[in-house]
Formats: structure tokens, sequence, C-alpha cells
């Protein structure tokens, strides 16, 4: 079977063939229609293949519908998949209980294939909306925690992170470091190069950094050619030799311009959180004073504070 791009998926539980049968042919028109024969198999292909929809049946041998729908609701993966009941029982009782438990409609047989399809598509519009919604809020999410030329985290992000890291710091007393570089003499490569050479010397220097720190390292863009690092469960002298090794890194990766290599270098200062008595402000600044210092003693070199 080829399953059309955008295509829709609905997935049919019911024990009886026939019902299975009548309501594929019924909504071929609507979707990519799979359907399983009792409760559990039902569940396992919600998980493996998340429809768009799905049509339960209440009555049936072993696990019912309700219970069904109960494990689908208790399962972050297959929870947003709306349901709809269809079954034989007419009684407001049972509709009560299953719109309750979290179906979103409820058919009663025998029904006019023409109403099955209008809700059907119905649920399959609500769903599309619903899912690019989701889709572009998490696109949100990230486009307010990253920094739009490089990708890397911004300020914001870094602060709200150092933040929960120094709880965490206080609760259990694991050390945390914080980096901050700034590539040296940039202000000279946007007046030689131009800007635009400038910007693709940044984003370099953001890869090269990403590609060399930790997973959990929080890189993030603090200002203009300046960066900021957390570094959780890290302690001063560990942190050091990660600044050191960074630094020779970016030094001994020349970056790829039209018809150059240009050797770019970066200072550093590092600190440690006192998980006790530090505030944010008070950690930026040792991290930002150290970085002076390092400039002032001549760049591309780490210094402590
Ligand atoms: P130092 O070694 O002391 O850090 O010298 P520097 O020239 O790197 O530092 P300075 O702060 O004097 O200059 C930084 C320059 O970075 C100035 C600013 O125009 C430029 N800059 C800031 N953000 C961007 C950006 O997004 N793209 C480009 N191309 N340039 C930027
Ligand atoms: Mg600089
Ligand atoms: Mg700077």
């Amino acid at each position: 079977m080829t399953v059309q791009k955008n295509q829709q998926t609905i997935l049919i539980i019911d024990d009886a063939k026939e019902n299975i049968i009548v309501l594929s042919r019924l909504l071929k028109s609507q979707g990519n229609v799979i359907f399983a024969q009792c409760g559990e198999e039902g569940l396992h292909l919600a998980l493996q293949s998340t429809p768009d929809l799905i049509l339960l049946d209440i009555s049936m041998p072993g696990m019912d519908g309700f219970e069904v729908l109960m494990r689908l609701k208790q399962d972050q993966a297959t929870a947003g998949i709306p349901v709809i009941f269809i079954t034989g029982i007419p009684d407001s009782d049972t509709e009560e209980k299953g719109l309750t438990l979290g179906a979103v409609d409820y058919i009663t047989k025998p029904f006019p294939p023409a109403v099955v399809i209008a809700r059907v598509r119905h649920q399959l519009n609500l769903q599309r909306l619903t899912l690019a919604l989701k889709e572009a809020n998490e696109q949100l999410t990230l486009l307010a925690m990253t920094d739009p030329l490089t990708g890397a985290y911004n300020r914001r992000y870094f602060i709200d992170m150092l933040k929960n890291e120094l709880l965490r710091a206080r609760r259990y007393n694991h050390p945390i470091s914080v980096m901050m570089i700034d590539i040296d003499h940039f202000k000279k490569i946007n007046d030689i190069f131009g800007h635009n050479i400038g910007d693709q010397v940044i984003i370099e220097i953001v890869n090269i950094s990403a590609d060399f720190l930790r997973k959990s390292d929080v890189f993030s863009r603090f200002g203009g050619e300046e960066f900021i690092i957390l570094l959780p469960e890290t302690a001063l002298e560990l942190a050091t030799t990660i600044a050191e090794k960074l630094c020779a890194k970016i030094a001994n990766s020349p970056i790829r311009i039209p018809e150059k290599n240009l050797v770019i270098t970066v200072s550093a200062g590092v600190t440690q959180v006192e998980a006790h008595d530090d505030t944010l402000e008070k950690i930026i600044k040792r991290a930002d004073t150290a970085l002076y210092q390092a400039k002032q003693q001549g760049r591309n070199r780490v210094v402590v504070s």
C-alpha cells in the first residue's frame, strides 16, 4: 500500500471483521486506513503508527473500548490522538461515559454513511490544525532561545539555565563553571574583509566550539563576538583545561574564506560557581573580568578568576 505524503492515518479498532470492512470502504477516501481486531493490537498499532484518528468499538472480548481509551490517554505518545467511539450501544449513559473518558465523538450503529464521513473529516481537520499549531509552537520556542545568525543559544536562555543550575548546585553541591570567550581583534576582520565575512567567522567559531564542547555544556552567544558557556558538573580545574583546549583548537583551525585561510584566536575567562553565596551578576562579572585580563595579557589565552 502506498501512503501519500500528507495523507492522514485512521485506525479502526473493532473485533467484528465486517465492521472493519464497511468502515474501511467508507473511509478510504479520507486517509490511510489501518485496523486492529482487539484492544491490545489496537494499542500496539496506535503507538507504532500514531494515527490521526481512532475509531473505537466498545464491546470487544478481552480489553473493551473504555479500557483501550484509558490506556491511550495514559500514554503521552498517544494521549493526543482523537478517538471516536463507534458502537451498537445507543445508550446515553454509555455515551456520557465515553465522552467523559476523553472521546471526541460517539457514533451509534446503524449510521448513515455520509454522517460518519462528515464527522471523521471534521476530526481529521481539527487534528491537522492541532498538529500544525504544535509544530509552530515548537518553532517559536526554539526561536525564543536561540540566536538567529549562529543557531547557538541566546543570552536569555543561558541566564535561565544558569539560574536553574545554581539552584541545583545549591541543593546537591555539584560543581559548575562558567567560561566567557571573545574573538580577538575581530573588528579588524570586519574592517578588512567586510561584515559578511565577519558573520561567517562568527558562525565558524560557533561550529568549532559546538563540535568541541560536550552535549551538556550550554554554549550561547552573549553578544556580538562574545560567547558564554555553562559547564555543568565541572570544577574549575577541568573547566580551565577545557578552555585552554578550546582556545588551542580555534587557533589551530584556520577559517576558510574566499581565497584565504584566516587564523582566528579567542581569549577566555573562566570561573567556578560558588554554590552558596553566588549570584548571576557576580558570576558573569568574574568571568568577564578574567576575560578582560586575558585580553590585557596578550590575547589567545585563558585567565581564571
Ligand atoms: P578584542 O580583541 O579586544 O576583543 O578586540 P575586538 O576588535 O574583537 O573587539 P571590539 O569590541 O573592539 O569589536 C568587536 C566588533 O564586533 C565590533 C562590532 O562591530 C563587531 N560585531 C558585533 N556583532 C557582530 C556581528 O554579528 N557580525 C559582525 N560581522 N560583526 C559584529
Ligand atoms: Mg573581540
Ligand atoms: Mg567583544
